[in-house]
């Protein structure tokens, strides 16, 4: 048994995805964007050359680095093209288990599926030839309830009110779509449970969650109902690129951010981790997490990422951290902007809608006693019925 490729030079935290070339993957969501993509780049280059050579200093946004300054900000109106950028911690709340980070026990937990290695259950090569103890894994771990959090409805509430540019999710329970985000508004850089594929390139058929939760429930193991071909969810595994939507939409969006919101990651994976460096150096950013990160360290100097996070140095100019809960965060921001009283009618009544949904279902599938794992139709209907891509 040789060792276990690229595990030694992990961070503890959280696992990294190799291949972050910006080549085209298998995605079938690309956007093409990319024809102002070169300027974009040329924008980027130019904002790392002045940075690192000191020549133009960022210019001071916020009157105050603050929650309060970062909302006096938003309400003066100079403030429209927001990115957020979130992670795990933005979920925890709604009881979504770290799907693929170490630290929830998860990969201390992976003694019984006889892995190689226990990164193996995310290594797409792997995968295609034991598949079971993925399946397995996921049912196990498939949240009971797919509730948004105050937070998820705080980024939509930015969306409606014409404030978000686009929304940067490391996660892949959907949430961001439950809350009400649609296909463009979102980046799922790491893929989600919300569609699947069959694996092979000359097929490719999509498949919805509804259908791989049926399969993942009925312990089978999901199959290609026209080639037979093995149904991976579009999550992304080790060894499997980034969506290209990831790629194309980064380079048109951060240079244009004018406020970024980073929410409950740790910035420990890249490419993801260095989208705080992409935005011009005169724009905001607030990070609201539980604890400060994302300030410059020697890894992401050694790869040219300049422009760490800097909350508390002589120099600081442009970054706040809020250290809570991103759900007490995002409360404490909406309180500052006057709209705590609607994201809290908001969260209400969408979390009402969702149980009562869930009671209808579960009703139905008591109703419908006959089992029905087989000849479902799938890829056309929603789980979460009212959206739509
Ligand atoms: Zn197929």
């Amino acid at each position: 048994m040789s060792d276990a490729p690229e595990s030694s030079d992990k961070k503890e935290e959280e696992t990294s995805i190799p291949n972050p070339e910006e080549d085209e993957s298998e995605d079938s969501s690309d956007e093409g964007e990319g024809g102002a993509s070169g300027e974009a780049e040329m924008d980027f280059l130019r904002n790392l050359f002045s940075r690192t050579l000191g020549l133009s200093p960022g210019e001071k946004v916020l009157d105050e680095l603050s929650l309060e300054g970062v909302a006096r900000y938003i309400q003066s109106g100079k403030c429209k093209n927001i990115i957020c950028m979130v992670g795990a911690g933005i979920s925890t709340s709604a009881g979504i288990p770290d799907f693929r980070s170490p630290g929830t026990g998860l990969y201390a937990n992976l003694q019984k599926y006889n892995l190689p290695y226990p990164e193996a259950i995310f290594q797409i090569d792997y995968f295609k030839k034991h598949p079971e103890p993925f399946f397995a894994l996921a049912k196990e771990l498939y949240p009971g309830q797919f509730k948004p959090t105050v937070c998820h409805y705080f980024i939509r509430m930015l969306k409606d009110k014409g404030l978000l540019r686009r929304c940067y999710s490391q996660n892949i329970d959907t949430l961001e779509r439950v809350a009400g985000l649609q296909g463009d508004d979102l980046i799922e850089a790491h893929g989600t449970f919300y569609t699947s594929h069959c694996v092979s390139f000359l097929c490719r058929k999509e498949y919805n969650l509804d259908w791989m939760k049926e399969k993942i429930f009925s312990d089978e193991i999901p199959k290609c109902d026209k080639c037979n071909g093995l149904v991976k969810p579009d999550i992304v595994f080790f060894g499997e690129n980034l969506p290209a939507r990831f790629f194309t939409s980064m380079k048109m969006d951060f240079p244009r951010c004018d406020l970024l919101i980073i929410m409950g990651t740790s910035l420990q994976v890249q490419p993801f981790a260095s989208l705080v460096s992409r935005v011009s150096n005169s724009t905001p950013r607030l990070l609201i997490n539980m604890e400060k990160t994302g300030q410059s360290d020697a890894l992401m100097g050694m790869f040219g990422f300049g422009g760490g996070m800097d909350f508390d140095s002589e120099k600081a100019y442009r970054d706040v951290a809020y250290l809570s809960t991103c759900d007490e965060g995002c409360l404490a921001l909406a309180d500052l902007l006057g709209w705590k009283v609607e994201l809290e009618e908001f969260v209400k009544r969408e979390h009402e809608r969702i149980d009562s949904k869930d009671k209808q279902d579960k009703a139905k599938s008591t109703n419908e006693s006959s089992g029905a794992a087989e000849g479902k139709a799938p890829g056309v209907e929603t789980e979460k019925s009212d959206k739509k891509e």
